[in-house]
């Protein structure tokens, strides 16, 4: 496949999402590249809703004016983590030669900004230098996207992407070099790699490799480019999987029935098994004022995923996640709220009500307590000197 490169000039480079994301922990999101030379099967950035559909399966734009743009608009924000990847892969193979994610990084390290890096690709071991350098003043993290090992379901699914192997090995230089890193199982496909033997392939090996957490989901199809794109690999490669997909997708765009939790479930307890979690824990910024919101807001949204895994009702997991982006979202430590107004000054908040409230009431509590424990055995290291 021979992919064109245009150049673009982009007007902003950061884009801010409404809400934290629950996954990645990150609050802003960043593509150095409008389309991707790796051109998996199954990506989603071929949806409509990117503007991309068009050219996809032969264009690349490089955005190559991102260090001016970005120098624009940096000061300007309050600073959280950026994530690169999460349409466009950033270390897609132009990437080697033209540098523009390597000076973007070198743009946020200026700035001291924390990033994200999710790739396919082992290029990103190129810029470790610029990346542990982010780390020591905010924050950096790098993602591998493992769907499989099988070197069959990888090749026809993920064909111009270094392989899962390769992407393995980067991992393990990653963890090394002391970043914080970790698998992307996602997307696994129905009858194709969702098996128990392949999730914990991954899984096991992810680990092994010093993978901090191990993330998983399953394949969506939007309709349009995207979903007729994977369906012709699936009718060239597994027509009996055909009435599967139409059974499982039909019309919506995510897979209907209990299919989605019994593989969530099945790739959580493969995660316990070998004692990976299946989540990954908010980092903690350099200067972070309202830690404690931070963390309860991080409570509720693991609470709300749970509730989920369980198959528990839809308007539950809804109230914790809207709970959650108040916390989050507050200017002001909710511990001072509480500890002013107690409950009162909780349910005065929105989309928080009593039970939640007690929900809160009890996480504040055990900070407070934890927090207490650790001072008492900071002093009493402190007597014994
Ligand atoms: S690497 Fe990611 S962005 Fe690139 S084609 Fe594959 S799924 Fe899409």
């Amino acid at each position: 496949m021979k992919t064109e490169y245009r150049p673009y000039r982009a007007r902003s480079m950061v884009n801010k999402l409404k809400h934290v994301d629950d996954w990645l922990w990150v609050s802003y999101t960043l593509n150095p590249y409008r389309g991707c030379a790796h051109l998996c099967v199954y990506c989603d950035a071929r949806a409509n809703q990117y503007g991309l559909s068009a050219t996809f399966e032969q264009v690349v734009y490089c955005k190559e004016n991102a260090v001016d743009a970005l120098e624009r608009q940096l000061p300007r924000l309050k600073r959280s983590i950026v994530s690169t990847g999460a349409v466009c892969d950033a270390y897609q193979p132009i990437e080697a030669e033209h540098r523009i994610t390597r000076r973007i990084l070198e743009t946020l390290a200026r700035h001291r900004f924390p990033v994200e890096v999710l790739t396919k690709s082992d290029l990103v071991l190129r810029d470790l230098d610029v990346l542990q350098e982010i780390n020591g003043v905010a924050w950096a993290g790098v993602l591998f996207t493992i769907t499989t090992f099988d070197p069959v379901v990888a090749g026809r699914f993920e064909p111009y992407a270094p392989s899962p192997e390769r992407r393995l090995t980067a991992l393990e230089q990653v963890a090394k070099a002391g970043l914080t890193t970790g698998v992307m199982l996602c997307p696994h496909l129905p009858g194709i790699s969702d098996d128990e033997a392949q999730l914990e392939e991954v899984v096991g090996r992810a680990k092994d490799a010093g993978a901090q957490f191990v993330l998983h989901g399953g394949l969506t199809l939007k309709e349009g480019p995207q979903k007729a794109r994977f369906l012709k690999a699936l009718e060239r490669y597994y027509p009996h999987l055909l009435p599967r997909y139409e059974e499982l997708y039909g019309v919506g765009y995510s897979p209907r029935g209990e299919y989605a939790l019994q593989v969530g479930r099945l790739a959580r307890e493969i995660c316990r098994r070998h004692g990976v979690p299946d989540r990954m824990s908010r980092p903690i910024l350099p200067g972070e004022e309202l830690l404690v919101n931070r963390r309860i807001a991080e409570s509720l949204l693991l609470r709300a995923y749970e509730m989920e895994l369980e198959g528990g009702a839809g308007h539950r997991i809804w109230a914790y996640r809207k709970a959650a982006w108040t916390v989050d979202e507050l200017d002001e430590s909710l511990a001072d709220i509480y500890g002013r107004e107690g409950m009162s000054g909780l349910t005065a908040l929105p989309y928080i009500g009593s039970s939640i409230a007690e929900v809160i009431s009890s996480l504040l509590e055990e900070i407070k307590g934890a927090s207490k424990v650790r001072s008492r055995g900071r002093n009493r290291g402190r007597r014994q000197k």
